[in-house]
């Protein structure tokens, strides 16, 4: 009896908040006398105890109401006047609570709200920025980079002193790629931090000091590889770049690939892989096995700054390091 009231009393709530979640805020309910002898119950264990409940402790549903009370039901009910209906609501509300309970906002506003949270929708710019970027400089990239005929100090005019996303004001410096601009390894991060930022270099902070270790460990120095970011200026409060923002200022990226052509780029991190690669596939599925970007061979590996965090993921970055390493060696 006490589990059957429980579940009533649970279902009563659930019904409560799914109305409020539709912008009901007050309910007027007409609650009749109940008069047991009025229901026949359903449930043969009252009919084998030959117990009526005062209370319906099953759901409404679950008792069939007799032929009296369908007759009943079709009947005119008593004229009411609105002051007593009021009064009515007013006390039935005060009965169940129900007028304590927090009110939802009402459906149509959750929406509007969450649109103006959310901004306007983003759109898919990629395809667009790939096929600006195929007619003016590459031709057709589908397969591998076409070669290019300009610079990376044309590319460095072109950013220039770059307001093309939101993210320039914010920034101090505009932190480009640095390194040896004949490497065959390039690392690519996510965007700058605060030292980065400050400095103008990419990773020159505790990340930074990380990826040097890592270059080290693979028989390299820093200056034999070359180091960037998809996005060049530091979002505010070192916040993951938006779609639009690392669409923006990808393409430059793309282009000192076209011109540099290194042998292999190991994207760091989560949101890199997921920019370069273009995909939604998590860097956990993607680590440790090489991508292919137009031709260049892609290593997703876990950020140094996670790496910093779980210090233990250090030894999955270390096999795809080994892997990064003996495939350059193979190439001698
Ligand atoms: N994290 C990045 O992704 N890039 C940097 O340059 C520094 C920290």
């Amino acid at each position: 009896m006490q589990k059957e009231f429980s579940e009533l009393l649970a279902d009563v709530k659930e019904q409560i908040s799914y109305l409020q979640e539709l912008g009901v805020e007050n309910l007027s309910v007409e609650l009749p006398e109940f008069d047991s002898s009025r229901f026949q119950v359903s449930n043969s264990r009252f009919q084998a105890l030959n117990v009526k409940p005062e209370i319906p402790a099953e759901k409404l549903e679950r008792f069939i109401p007799t032929e009296e009370i369908l007759k009943k039901t079709v009947e005119a009910p008593p004229k009411v006047s609105n002051a007593e209906q009021n009064q009515t609501r007013r006390s039935l509300l005060e009965a169940t609570k129900l007028s304590r309970l927090p009110s939802l906002p009402k459906r149509d506003s959750i929406f509007s709200n969450n649109i103006e949270q959310r901004g306007k929708p983003e759109m898919p710019k990629q395809k667009a920025i790939e096929e600006d970027l195929s007619k003016s400089l590459f031709g057709d990239i589908s397969q591998t980079l076409p070669e290019s005929k300009e610079t990376v100090e044309d590319i460095r005019a072109d950013i220039g002193n770059c307001t093309r996303c939101p993210l320039h004001e914010g920034r101090t410096k505009i932190v480009h790629t640095t390194g040896n601009m004949q490497a065959d390894l390039l690392f690519v991060g996510e965007a700058p931090g605060a030292n980065e930022d400050a400095e103008g270099v990419p990773f020159v902070g505790r990340a930074g000091q990380l990826l040097n270790k890592i270059v080290e460990a693979i028989g390299l120095k820093r200056e034999d590889v070359l180091v960037g970011n998809i996005n060049r200026c530091r979002p505010p409060s070192n916040r993951t770049p938006t779609l639009a923002e690392a669409h923006t200022c990808r393409p430059f990226l793309i282009r000192e690939i076209a011109v540099i052509r290194p042998k292999v780029i190991v994207v760091l991190g989560n949101t890199a892989c997921q920019n370069l690669l273009d995909t939604k596939v998590g860097i956990t599925k993607l680590r440790g096995n090489f991508q292919d970007y137009y031709g260049v061979k892609v290593m997703p590996t876990f950020h140094p700054a996670y790496l910093l965090r779980d210090p233990s993921k250090k030894r999955e970055t270390w096999e795809d390091m080994k892997k990064v390493r003996d495939y350059l060696n193979s190439l001698k």
